[in-house]
């Protein structure tokens, strides 16, 4: 069996690919290390979209920012994931902060980025009445969005499933051999003949080109904390709401999400650890305090949920091209903050670079675009009352917070990519994303699963795999 293209890693960027390639006459497969899709920094990060004013003009993170900005609102509704423009505005508390927005400003106005406006301290309020009292102006950029960064990777890998292209979760790379017409990959404990890779490993990306011998990056994994708020704080702001940004970044944001709550966040700690995702008590006393500078009446006490992501940092600028090992072998590396955003455009450039490693990028005149992600809570009544006639299974709220029911944990098993995971179910589906976190529904959901994937309650993982609930069957002898 030989692949046009193997894709390593099944992040955004990777599923992104994943999208773009299953447009195209090819044989590809994506291999991830993890049960699922969006299992690393996709699922831990602050889901935004950004406008574009951040990066240095002429960069790559610049260029493929705006791009991927731009494309994101024509995918998401494609494809029926949550994705909204509500804007975004930068603070000023000082002179010096003005003078930054300003060049922010320049910067963006540089980039591309439309609609760009300072504010005076009255519009920034007029805009934004909970914010502090002594912000002296801002930066408004109205392109900032909001999106549901596993969604989309979802949605993208379902649609690149359902067009041909395959997938192999539980599959490490641990070894890649260069030959004569491309390479073999050996992942999973099977080795696949490919004509070209394409390494979207996140934080591992370096250790993956390091299996060709390519040193030519080296990732620094640099992590970022964060609070979710209940719903009852998701309405405090309705812009992004940044402070002046520093060094370290982008600094700590407040903002609602796609799933109505209040996202506040991240730092910024260099660590050695790729795998450690702490939200540290130390992490979580600083963005408090810094974001309560920004909004000062945030509610901390409506903390459902904390949580990490690992930054692939240590290039300054994004790495999208062949690596200088071999131009078959194609690194999508260092895709730091705002790699989110710039996924969609990351791909295209991924399959420009194929073509010319000599991939012949044929469009299929039958390849189906689209999905559609039905949410029973979001329907009206009388649609509700259609679907319940229907199929009952949507009658059944599985969970209270989120008004999740059984059909659409259902729909989400016969799905392309199913969940195998009580978090897999969560994230297709948004059980245990309330205020609950799953204490009511996850034992409901837990059976389900059992019960339609066939297998015994104890073979049942709620993350990855170690992460059983149930360890076997009580005996009565035991009780
Ligand atoms: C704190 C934080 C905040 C951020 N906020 C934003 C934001 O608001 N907006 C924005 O645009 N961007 C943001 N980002 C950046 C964005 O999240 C990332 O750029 C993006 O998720 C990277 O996707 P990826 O696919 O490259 O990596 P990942 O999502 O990490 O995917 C890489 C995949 O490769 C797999 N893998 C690794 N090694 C192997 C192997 N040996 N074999 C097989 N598979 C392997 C992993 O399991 C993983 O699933 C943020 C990042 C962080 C950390």
């Amino acid at each position: 069996m030989r692949y046009d293209c193997i894709i390593i890693g099944g992040g955004v960027i990777g599923c992104a690919t994943a999208y773009t390639l299953a447009h195209c006459q090819l044989r590809t497969l994506l291999v991830e290390a993890e049960n699922d899709v969006a299992m690393g920094t996709t699922r831990a990060n602050s889901a935004i979209v950004h406008a574009g004013y951040d990066a240095i003009p002429g960069s790559a993170m610049a260029r493929t920012n705006i791009r991927g900005n731009e494309l994101m609102e024509g995918l998401c509704r494609r494809l029926d994931v949550r994705f909204e423009r509500i804007g975004s505005l930068v603070l000023g508390f000082s002179e010096d902060d003005l003078s930054t927005l300003k060049k922010l400003y320049e910067r963006g106005v540089k980039n591309g980025v439309r609609g760009l406006a300072l504010l005076d301290r009255e519009q920034t309020l007029e805009k934004e009445p909970n914010l502090a009292a002594n912000v002296t102006g801002s930066l408004y950029a109205p392109t900032t969005g909001i999106v549901d960064p596993w969604g989309l990777a979802l949605a993208m890998a379902q649609v690149a499933a359902r067009n041909g292209v395959e997938f192999a979760f539980s599959s490490p790379v641990t070894a890649i051999t260069r030959k004569e017409n491309g390479f073999f990959v050996t992942a999973g404990g099977q080795t696949y003949d490919t004509r070209t890779v394409v390494n979207a490993a996140g934080v591992y990306s370096d250790i993956i080109h390091g299996m060709i011998g390519g040193d030519s990056f080296h990732i620094t994994p640099d992590r970022g904390a964060y609070y979710v708020l209940d719903k009852s704080q998701g309405k405090l702001v309705s812009h992004v709401i940044f402070q002046c940004p520093t060094e370290k970044g982008k600094g700590v944001l407040v903002s609602s999400t796609v799933h109505g709550n209040l996202i506040v966040g991240p730092d910024a700690v260099p660590q050695t650890d790729r795998t450690d995702v702490a939200a540290t008590a130390e992490s979580l006393d600083y963005i408090r305090r810094t974001a309560l500078l920004s909004v000062p009446g945030i509610n901390f006490r409506e903390n459902i949920r904390n949580f990490a992501g690992i930054r692939a940092r240590g290039t300054p600028d994004f790495i999208i091209g062949p690596s200088p090992v071999d131009p078959r072998f194609i690194n999508l590396a260092g895709i730091q903050s705002p790699g989110l955003t710039a996924a969609p455009a990351i791909a295209q450039e991924a399959a420009a670079w194929l073509r010319m490693a000599g991939l012949k990028l044929e469009e299929r005149d039958d390849f189906i675009d689209g999905r559609t992600h039905i949410e029973f809570r979001r329907q009206p009544r009388e649609v509700q009352a259609r679907m319940i006639r229907e199929n009952p299974a949507y009658g059944r709220v599985i969970c209270r917070c989120e008004t999740i029911t059984e059909g659409e944990i259902l729909d989400a098993l016969h799905a392309p990519l199913p969940p195998r995971t009580v978090d897999g179910v969560k994230r297709r589906c948004g059980t245990g994303m309330g205020r609950c976190q799953g204490g009511f529904c996850g034992p409901r959901v837990h059976e389900i699963l059992a019960r339609e994937l066939g297998v015994a309650m104890w073979e049942i993982e709620k993350d990855r795999p170690g992460s059983q609930i149930a360890l076997g069957e009580t005996k009565e002898a035991d009780v």
